[in-house]
């Protein structure tokens, strides 16, 4: 059995550090806002290349927080992608804004710059770029749009932990950028956790008050704030993490290297990369127009495969209240219903990786 993921074998391999992490924390004392947070974001803004890293609860809260500490609310549109995990959307409702989608470019999956100015209006106020799967979006063409409109970018970096683009690090790429630490990310936690990045000074004073009861000063509040902290834990266990993660990325270029070997035609959609994106590979995502016979045959080889995702946000019922109709983003549509995601991780072995591909060959050769 080749399974889908595995979350415990990266923790297997760090067992003692981990657990050293853990009685660190334990016999501190400290359990919220202290060194092993600071720690962390001073450890993980480097890592992405930034001056600022502020530690919150998880990744939707990260987005959200983003964009309340740019003063986005009621009134207010934000352009995110109609092919994204729902998280994206969910950080502009809360505000109060409205979620704006626009389609992706079918060969990479993520945001078609091309398709973006059609839908800018005066109300018009961010834009949110998702590297989906860990592919980084095309951040030049999107800055450049948003420059030329005052809008501020916000990235989804919830899946592209350590991925580049054109060099830099995803994190370091538009005006501030959202993270989650989520167990089945690039960089887990072992429960929830996220962070938010950027240089900008201003907006990381606001998001460390927002996180924190809008205080600075203990009972002393400054703003409406949220308690979204980052929890001593997990930032030490995630500092444990964070050494391994150019290896662990590494490791699944591997795996993606040898699932590229697969015969790629119009039956069998393989991921593209343009030259300057060097992906994660948070997610290895096939695409067959007879998923469901493909997602059977795997599992009767004992392989293990998701979708993502079933149904785009604008369909799920949550926003039905938005009234977008079935084939109103169609790209976004025949996505969801063809995708699906390979097993893929840092201890996937390259031997189940030809594994698959062995199946995936025999099922495009099966004439399905
Ligand atoms: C996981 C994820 C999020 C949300 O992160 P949580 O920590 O689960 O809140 C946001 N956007 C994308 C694209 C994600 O994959």
């Amino acid at each position: 059995m080749i399974p889908f993921l595995d979350l415990k074998a990266p923790h297997a391999e760090l067992r003692d550090e981990l657990r050293a992490a853990y009685e660190r924390v334990l016999d501190s004392g400290w359990y919220v806002l202290g060194g092993e947070v600071e720690g962390f974001e001073r450890e993980f803004a480097a890592y992405c290349g930034v001056a600022h890293c502020i530690g919150v609860g998880n990744g939707l809260d990260a987005l959200h927080l983003i964009l309340r500490a740019y003063g986005i609310g009621a009134g207010d549109e934000v352009i995110v992608p109609s092919n994204t995990y729902i998280a994206t959307w969910l950080a502009v409702s809360h505000t109060g804004a409205v979620p704006v989608p626009v389609e992706p470019d079918e060969r990479t999956y993520n945001i078609d710059p091309a398709r973006i100015e059609a839908v800018i209006t005066a109300r018009t106020r961010a834009i949110i770029a998702v590297h989906l799967y860990g592919q980084p979006a095309d951040m030049d063409a999107i800055n450049a749009i948003a420059g030329k409109h005052r809008l501020k970018v916000v990235e989804d970096a919830a899946q592209s932990h350590g991925a580049l683009y054109k060099g830099r690090r995803a994190g370091s790429l538009g005006d501030a950028a959202g993270f989650s630490f989520y167990p089945g990310k690039n960089l887990g936690a072992i429960g929830d956790g996220g962070a938010v990045t950027t240089d900008d000074e201003a907006l990381a004073e606001k998001i460390r008050l927002l996180r924190n009861y809008g205080s600075r000063i203990k009972y002393e509040h400054e703003v409406p704030g949220f308690n979204s902290r980052l929890d001593e834990l997990q930032a030490a266990i995630l500092r444990v993490k964070l050494k391994r993660l150019d290896e662990w990325n590494d490791r699944r270029r591997e795996v993606a290297a040898e699932y590229l070997r697969a015969p790629g035609d119009a039956r069998l959609g393989l991921p593209y990369s343009p030259d300057w994106a060097s992906p994660a590979w948070h997610l290895f995502v096939v695409r067959a127009r007879h998923r469901d016979a493909l997602q059977n045959w795997l599992s009767e080889q004992g392989i293990g495969t998701m979708i993502h995702y079933p149904v785009p946000p604008h369909l799920q019922p949550a926003y039905a209240s938005m009234n977008i109709a079935a084939g109103a983003l169609p790209i976004a549509e025949a996505i969801h219903r063809e995708v699906l995601s390979l097993p893929m991780g840092p201890h996937l072995e390259l031997e189940d990786a030809r594994r698959v591909v062995a199946a995936l060959r025999h099922f495009a050769t099966s004439g399905r």
